[in-house]
């Protein structure tokens, strides 16, 4: 039996995101003319050249589209360059996050096979991040941003936690480690401090835990954490936190695996997921064909990953298990390599090898 159409919205965004997006869909294709997948591509612009276009870095429209899709593949986005709110500039990707309620931020981290890694140590953990609130005052609010300024010499953050989007990403890590060898949790945090925000968190981590009693299950501070991760990454295996400090570490962690060009990431929610990369736009190499698109593409598997489990497809889970493994050949070859493993190959040769080896 062949599996149902699968509707992807693709989002090239900014800087090396056209690039990027460009490769993973060249990559999807391969897949799914492999597994008999139906796979019908929708494309729409967003950033600076919607920005262009509409007057807005994220039209209505694309909103709705990223509604009615089955999946959104992302690109980066130089949200940092766009005029004020004003004047049409949103970040997509935060836009995106809120309307979907994309609450969680899965970001793996793993050492890969033939590339020595810079920690020395050999390590394979997920950080799963909440999403939708913390100190992102582009989201954390219903209505106007969590920033304010007072005066011109103060400015103030406002950052929110709350019991449910606590609960439902200690869920998340929690369901998520019960499928890893390791099944170990660990809750990050800086409770010593933060006692009535991250405390809060981490009462609501709690009682998710003593539901898992089959989980390993331990806390550690912010602080402590990144320098754990620096000296031996292979201790830890779910590490589940809040917004800001989800989003530090994992670019701390990617770093460790051999390159931020290599952090995949999903967005996900109870109805809808997006695949992103970790990193941004990296304007300083765009256009020039040599970013590696291994982070979108792995990101792109997670997404496949995430709809074969939701419609019980395994046509769909064997594809991301192929892609994975090209992947993993293609990184593990030193010809295959993008610049910032040291090699030589480009970000259209990566992907027209990757899309051969699935052929
Ligand atoms: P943001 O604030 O949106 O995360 P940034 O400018 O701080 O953006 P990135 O755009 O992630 O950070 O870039 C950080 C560095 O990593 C840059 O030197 C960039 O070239 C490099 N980089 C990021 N992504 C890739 C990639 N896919 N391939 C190669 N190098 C990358």
């Amino acid at each position: 039996m062949s599996s149902a159409p699968l509707n992807l919205l693709f989002l090239p965004g900014d800087g090396i995101g056209p690039e990027i997006v460009a490769a993973t869909r060249q990559v999807l294709e391969a897949a799914g003319a492999q597994f008999d997948l139906t796979l019908n591509f929708e494309e729409a612009q967003i950033g600076f050249t919607a920005l262009e276009a509409n007057g807005i870095t994220i039209p209505d429209a694309v909103i709705e589209a990223a509604r009615n899709c089955d999946g959104i593949v992302l690109g980066p986005v130089s949200h940092n360059d766009y005029p004020p709110l004003s004047e049409g500039g949103l970040n997509p990707s935060g836009v995106l996050r809120k309307r979907l309620d994309l609450f969680a931020n899965i970001r793996p981290a793993m050492t890969r096979a033939g590339l020595v890694p810079p920690c020395g140590t050999p390590f394979d953990l997920i950080v799963v991040r909440e999403n939708t609130e913390g100190f992102y005052s582009d989201r954390n609010m219903a209505s106007g941003p969590g920033e304010i300024m007072p005066d011109e010499d103060m400015a103030l953050a406002i950052r929110k936690i709350t019991r449910a989007a606590c609960r439902r990403i200690a869920e998340e890590a929690f369901k998520l480690a019960a499928t890893r060898e390791a099944r170990h949790v660990t809750a990050v945090h800086k409770a010593n401090v933060l006692r009535l925000s991250d405390g809060l968190f981490l009462e609501e981590v709690r009682k998710v835990a003593a539901r898992y009693p089959q989980i390993a299950y331990d806390e550690v501070l912010v602080d402590a954490m990144a320098a754990q991760l620096v000296r031996d990454a292979s201790r830890y295996d779910v590490i589940v936190t809040t917004n800001m400090y989800g989003d530090i570490l994992s670019d701390l962690a990617s770093e460790l695996s051999g390159s931020l060009g290599l952090a995949a990431s999903l967005n996900a929610g109870t109805d809808h997921a997006m695949a992103q990369a970790q990193h941004g736009s990296a304007p300083d190499i765009a256009g020039c064909d040599i970013a590696n698109p291994a982070s979108l593409i792995g990101s792109a598997v997670m997404l496949l990953d995430w709809l074969g489990e939701r419609r019980d497809d395994p046509a769909l889970t064997r594809a991301a298990a192929a892609i994975s493994a090209a992947l993993e050949r293609a990184i593990a070859d030193p010809e295959g390599r993008t610049a910032d493993l040291g090699g030589a190959c480009g970000t259209s040769e990566f992907a027209a090898r990757l899309a051969a080896d699935l052929r």
